[in-house]
């Protein structure tokens, strides 16, 4: 895709939109962007979503360079980071979702306590270091907490999430809020049982094909 590409553009903005309307977006918190020829396109700092328009997203280039009217996103190190890293990654979003970042708050991370957990990837979702937003460590910690699964918590921060194409990582990132949420509400009224990692491996297993013809 070429970073020209409007329609891209159109989808990387329904995206971020998307992200307020599904309330895994606090405020202007949230960021998403998408793989394409060179580098990736992000979505702006400071620029309210509603009023976004194509021209206004950044392109971001493998050698550094930045096209743009605005500021690339303040973690436009972290989605550079998971390009570079994942190469499987077409799309990233990036949260600060309510649930999900409460349990980042306690630095846990969240175990199989539902057979869903595997959805991301392993047999928890983790939880990276803390580090300032922002930040080349901030960036560092989140992919090695990254590794083999498809979304992490961000400690006293929120969520990061990828896919290979923008509806993927959208819906992996509502998963994890999804998902801490029921973590959350068990934990109300009792101790979840945590399933094992023999049960965990099954699942995980089924996962690879479900959802393949
Ligand atoms: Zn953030």
């Amino acid at each position: 895709m070429s970073p020209q590409d409007r329609a891209t553009r159109v989808r990387l903005i329904e995206a971020a939109r998307r992200m307020n309307a599904s309330g895994i977006n606090q405020g202007r918190s949230g960021n998403v962007s998408v793989r394409v020829e060179g580098g990736f396109l992000v979505t702006p700092t400071g620029v309210p979503y509603e009023s976004l328009n194509p021209p206004d997203l950044v392109f971001m280039r493998e050698d550094g360079q930045r096209e743009g009217t605005y500021n690339p996103s303040s973690e436009w190190r972290l989605h550079r980071d998971i390009y570079v890293n994942r190469p499987e990654a077409g799309a990233v979003v990036h949260t600060h979702s309510p649930y999900a970042t409460s349990i980042a708050c306690l630095r846990k991370p969240i175990p199989a306590f539902h057979y869903e957990v595997a959805f991301v990837g392993g047999i928890d979702i983790r939880c990276a270091e803390y580090a300032t937003f922002g930040t080349q460590e901030l960036s560092d910690y989140a992919i090695r907490a990254l590794e083999g699964r498809r979304a992490c918590l961000l400690a006293n921060h929120g969520v990061a999430a990828l896919g290979a194409e923008l509806e993927e990582a959208f819906a992996t990132a509502e998963k994890v809020e999804t998902l801490a949420r029921m973590y959350w509400q068990a934990l109300q009224v009792g101790e979840p049982v945590i399933l094992g990692e023999d049960e965990m491996a099954k699942i995980l297993e089924r996962f690879k094909t479900y959802g393949r013809a």
